[in-house]
């Protein structure tokens, strides 16, 4: 249920809103838009008294959401959300690019992809110091180890990180080194690491499962807006199909659905969703053109020596080609990198 207030409505009577809603076991979820301000309702389990709503003052009307996710839904926010990570902005005009190796391996490969992803245009650092790996046997990231790298890496290029969390039992650590924390695709459904991002103080990156439908997804990011963490940004990185011609099949038509159906800014990973260096570039500039507000690339300084993922990293002169493509195709669309 969403109550929407009138376009005059004053602080203290969204505040009486907001008291209403509490006081009979629910959650409010004040959502500030351009015109007017909205409150979503949710842990109703059945239905909410609209009238009682209707009449406080400052209600405008009260609404039913359709759809089963509420508050990522654009019924509840026709407006795009815009996550900032710093001065970074994420869903606005400006173009999102995060970049960087899969794996944090060692202070000095870390450091030099993140000087040259710098240098070629990026404006987040990406990789992962706890690994979700299908082998116990295979390397699992460095750790804290790992993190404390990738914070030396920000210390000197300015560029906030983003990294993966892969239980709730790392949140509390990978929360205070993270700029963003990153939800793979394998735990979309952990619904308890989702609660606890959502209790998180740090934007969420959360990718699309490996055979996620689009509610899913959705529903998914619904976790945690529910738990109160509005900073989601979605991320499709290939789905599993029969296709076997790439590592995974980049759905590239989720975006514009996402885009009709929720506020949240989505990103495109052409890295795992195509799993080969040749077809990472062609896929982003498709990206763009659909309408992602940006992309998250692997890219090493000698991917043929990376510890993981090295065939779909791209090289440091790759990616400076790629941005310099992407710089043309973006005004097109009406955005800027
Ligand atoms: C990654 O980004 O390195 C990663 C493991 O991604 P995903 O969860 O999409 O497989
Ligand atoms: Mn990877």
């Amino acid at each position: 249920m969403l109550v929407v207030m009138r376009q005059d409505a004053t602080a203290e009577q969204i505040a009486g809103v907001v008291r209403a809603i509490e006081a009979r076991g629910f959650k409010a979820h004040a959502i500030p838009g351009a015109q007017r301000t909205a409150i979503g309702i949710t842990g109703n389990r059945g239905a909410v008294d609209r009238p009682v709503f209707k009449s406080l003052p400052g209600v405008l009307e009260v609404i039913p959401v359709s759809h089963a996710y509420k508050l990522v839904s654009r019924e509840v926010k026709p407006e795009n959300t815009v996550v900032r990570v710093g001065e970074v902005t994420i869903g606005g005009d400006r173009l999102a690019i995060a970049a960087g190796p899969c794996a944090v391996e060692s202070l000095e490969q870390t450091l030099t992809v993140a000087r040259a992803v710098r240098r070629g245009g990026a404006n987040l650092l990406r990789g992962g110091a706890f690994k979700p790996r299908t082998s116990p046997y295979s390397f699992q990231g460095l750790g804290e180890e790992g993190l404390r790298i990738l914070a030396a890496a920000r210390e000197e290029t300015g560029l906030p990180i983003v990294t993966e969390a892969l239980d709730t039992e790392s949140v509390d650590l990978v929360e205070r080194y993270a700029d963003v924390i990153q939800v793979g695709a394998r735990n979309m459904q952990n619904f308890s690491l989702l609660k606890r991002c959502g209790k998180a103080r740090k934007p969420v990156l959360l990718k699309r499962g490996l055979a996620a439908t689009l509610e899913e997804f959705l529903m998914s990011a619904e976790y945690m807006l529910a738990e109160g963490n509005y900073d989601v940004i979605l991320c499709e990185r290939g789905v599993r199909t029969f296709s076997d011609f790439s590592r995974n099949t980049l759905d590239l038509a989720v975006v514009p659905a996402v885009k009709a159906l929720s506020h949240l800014p989505i990103l495109v990973d052409p890295s795992h969703g195509t799993g080969r260096r040749d077809k990472v570039a062609p896929m982003s500039r498709g990206a763009v053109a659909v309408g992602a507000d940006g992309l998250i690339l692997e890219v090493h300084h000698d991917p043929d020596a990376a510890l993981l993922d090295g065939p779909q990293s791209i090289t440091p002169p790759q990616f400076e080609g790629l941005v310099r493509e992407l710089r043309q195709i973006a005004p097109i669309l009406g955005r800027t990198l």
